[in-house]
């Protein structure tokens, strides 16, 4: 099933995510992850796609055993920055034939250092939405950020870079994370008056790990309100009370944003099932509403 035909369907959709194994790790490992997961009933799994290409053929594969095993439609991600067009054509035309028909069109994250090679047919994710236009009938998805790109300076700039790639094709938007929801509220506000139309897709990330968030928040310069910050240093040395913490922010973050009219949320499982499963829990009968 294609995502966008979901998402007009008018019901609240949880979806959530998943990452492939380095090369050398047993596929079974994910295995049981996606088990897990598929057992608590998304409406669609997504599988990330390694950096540069790093874990591509899996992502293929696992999104493919994903729709033949548990019949849950998968979003496979794909990146273009270190990829050639031959190259992106073969991905296109592998997920095609293993029936995959949504993609999440990315560039990926420029290499940091030299060895690092960039695509010279791609430079950034629009050009990927027009290659996989071409390539058949595929629901495209795209990334958006609600505080603005890491490297774009200009908060404006970036949400009509965000308007090109749906001018290019793409079907659906999914946010990086975020941690005030007021953050999504003023950008849904400044999406609309740009005139973007398209379903916005809600990711929260439920936050077990309080290392992990302090990396990934340097990274990508997510804003952590005052709130969050004091529930992370209090639960930083109790892996449990912080995994417990997290899941009831998140659900809190989730349940503002359904009763003011969001209906699609993602959630950053980061292959933890029991985070899928207390969610949505948690979330029983909102999630009938
Ligand atoms: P783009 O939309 O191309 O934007 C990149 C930058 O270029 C932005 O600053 C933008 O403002 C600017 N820009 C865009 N168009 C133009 C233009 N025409 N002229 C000038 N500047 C322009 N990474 C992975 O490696 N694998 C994954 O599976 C993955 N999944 C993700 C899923 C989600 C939901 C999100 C939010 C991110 C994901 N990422 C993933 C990270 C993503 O690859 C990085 O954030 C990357 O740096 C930007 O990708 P993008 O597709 O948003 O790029």
């Amino acid at each position: 099933m294609k995502i966008s035909t979901l998402l007009q369907s008018g019901k609240i959709t949880l979806s959530c995510e998943i990452f492939p194994p380095k090369p050398h790790v047993p596929l079974e490992q994910i295995e049981q992850v996606v088990a897990g997961i598929a057992a608590t009933h998304p409406d669609f799994f997504s599988v990330t796609y390694g950096a540069g290409g790093s874990t591509s053929k899996r992502t293929v594969e696992i999104a493919a055993d994903i729709q033949d095993t548990y019949h849950i439609p998968a979003l496979a991600h794909l990146t273009c920055v270190a990829a050639s067009r031959s190259q992106i054509d073969d991905t296109i035309a592998a997920l095609h034939q293993r029936g995959i028909q949504n993609i999440l069109a990315l560039r990926g994250d420029m290499p940091q250092d030299e060895s690092g090679t960039v695509s010279s047919d791609f430079q950034y994710a629009y050009q990927l939405i027009e290659e996989i236009k071409k390539q058949g009938d595929f629901c495209i998805g795209a990334a958006c950020y609600p505080e603005g790109h890491v490297e774009c300076g200009n908060k404006e700039k970036d949400i009509d870079h965000l308007k090109q790639k749906v001018e290019s094709g793409c079907d659906f938007l999914t946010t990086q994370m975020f941690f005030d929801n007021n953050i999504l509220y003023n950008f849904l506000y400044r999406t609309l008056s740009k005139g973007i139309r398209i379903p916005i897709i809600a990711g929260i990330m439920p936050v077990t790990n309080s290392k992990q968030i302090q990396r990934i928040c340097q990274l990508s310069g997510t804003y952590l309100p005052a709130r969050f910050k004091a529930i992370v240093e209090r639960f930083a040395d109790n892996p449990d009370a912080m995994k417990q913490a997290g899941i009831a922010y998140a659900t809190e973050q989730i349940i503002d944003l359904i009763a003011n009219g969001v209906r699609a949320i993602h959630l950053y499982t980061m292959n933890k099932p029991e985070i899928a499963e207390k969610i949505k829990q948690n979330l029983s009968d909102i999630l009938r509403t």
